[in-house]
This record gives structure tokens, C-alpha cells and sequence, in this order.
């Protein structure tokens, strides 16, 4: 399993996590929890830091889930940084040196994000309203990076894939809902990078069907699951 030490990096408190570049092998797949592991895969997604890249989670996958991930890691890296840009250097620069890139080489992705792209009134840092160009998040591909996400952390955390009787389920944030306040003092936290990626989770001990997910992607998109027990 990944050894997670906390070390103090330019004054900032950063995780950084030690993990074999190759599964052992045998492995289970971190992600489906059937097949056999052949190569790793980060959790969150490369695709969403810019270089010089934090330490990243990395657990063991097999080539089909490693395989089927890309496209949707690059359409969320796209939404997020357009989302994300404006508020937060880092985002900024994911923009410029990653969105701008994948946009040129996709212009059916380019004329879906024109397409679907409108004016929407804002309350800016000063109070004042504002019209700016909002974007649409593509869902699926969103669901899709945040499922892949929880199934990798899930097993970075506790060793063992998410187990094949539970279901999980993704939810989208404008903040934190009343239902998971009590709960905060409970969640361990994380954090990846300077704030890029800091989620907030609880894996019950004495059911770890059930678990909480809680997603903070560069102060400007939040998100959540949970997995729990498939009822018959
Ligand atoms: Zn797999």
C-alpha cells in the first residue's frame, strides 16, 4: 500500500505520496476490482495539473479502465480550467498551456463549447453584477473522472477496491449541503498540490460499504459520492 507522509514544501503543507511505478504483480485492478492490474493510474487525473506537477496518487489498473480514461480526463480538464481560470493562477496555467492545446486539436470539442456557451449574470469580488460567457459542464464525462476518482482514492485508503455489492453514486456541489455538515468533523482531509485537489472523505470502519467523498478541484468546482450497499 502507498506510504502518504506530510511534509512541509515552501512554507505550505503538501501530501506526498510514495507508490511503486509498476503494479505487483497479481494486483487487482484499483478502479474495476475484477481484472488483474497491469498498469497504474493517477487519482485525480494527470490531465488536470500543469507542470511541474505535485506528487500524485497513482494506484494499480488494468489496461481496459487505464485505456477507456482519457477522453474523458481531457473533456474534464477542459471544463475545469474554463471554469477554473479565472479565480486561481494554477487554473490559469492548465488553461493556457493544456486546454488551449487540446482545443486546437478538437474542433468539434471547440464548436460544442462556442455552441453551448452563454451569457450569465454574476456577483463579482467587488458585489458588483456582472455578465461573463458561462460554459456547460459535459455531466457524463464529469461523473465519469469523479466515479474513477473515489473507486482509485477508495483503494488508496483502505487497500482493497470498492466492494462489488455496493453502488456509488456522484453528486454535483454549489457547496456543501446542510445533511454533510455534521459530518465534517469526522472526514480526514487531503490535499494535492498548492490546493489544487483537496478532498475530504470518511470510510466507515465497521461497514465499509459506506463511505463519503467530498471534492474541492482549485477552489472552484466542488463535487461528491458515496458509496453504499446495493438494496434488493
Ligand atoms: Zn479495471
Amino acid at each position: 500500500m502507498a506510504k502518504v507522509q506530510n511534509r512541509r514544501r515552501q512554507g505550505k503543507l503538501a501530501s506526498v505520496v510514495t507508490t511503486p511505478t509498476r503494479p505487483v504483480q497479481g494486483e487487482i485492478c484499483a478502479i474495476c476490482g475484477v481484472r488483474t492490474a497491469s498498469t497504474k493510474d493517477h487519482v485525480p487525473p494527470k490531465a488536470i495539473f500543469p507542470k511541474p506537477r505535485p506528487h500524485l496518487i497513482t494506484v494499480p489498473a488494468c489496461f481496459e479502465c487505464n485505456n477507456s480514461a482519457s477522453d474523458f480526463d481531457d473533456l474534464f480538464k477542459v471544463y475545469l480550467s474554463l471554469h477554473a481560470a479565472e479565480n486561481n493562477d494554477i487554473a490559469r496555467k492548465l488553461f493556457s498551456e493544456k486546454t488551449v492545446r487540446t482545443l486546437q486539436r478538437n474542433q468539434r470539442l471547440l464548436d460544442k463549447i462556442k455552441s453551448e456557451s452563454s451569457r450569465v449574470a454574476i456577483v463579482n469580488k467587488s458585489g458588483d453584477l456582472e455578465s461573463r460567457m458561462g460554459v456547460l459542464w459535459d455531466s457524463y464525462a464529469h461523473d465519469r473522472v469523479i466515479e474513477r476518482t473515489i473507486r482509485g482514492l477508495y483503494y488508496h485508503h483502505s487497500g482493497h477496491p470498492i466492494p462489488s455489492n455496493c453502488i456509488l453514486q456522484v453528486q454535483w456541489l454549489h457547496g456543501v449541503p446542510d445533511e454533510i455538515i455534521p459530518m465534517l468533523p469526522i472526514l480526514k482531509e487531503h490535499t494535492i498540490g498548492e490546493n489544487q485537489v483537496v478532498y475530504k472523505y470518511v470510510i466507515y470502519e465497521n461497514d465499509p460499504r459506506h463511505s463519503l467523498w467530498i471534492f474541492e478541484f482549485y477552489g472552484a468546482h466542488w463535487a461528491s459520492g458515496h458509496t453504499s450497499p446495493v438494496q434488493f
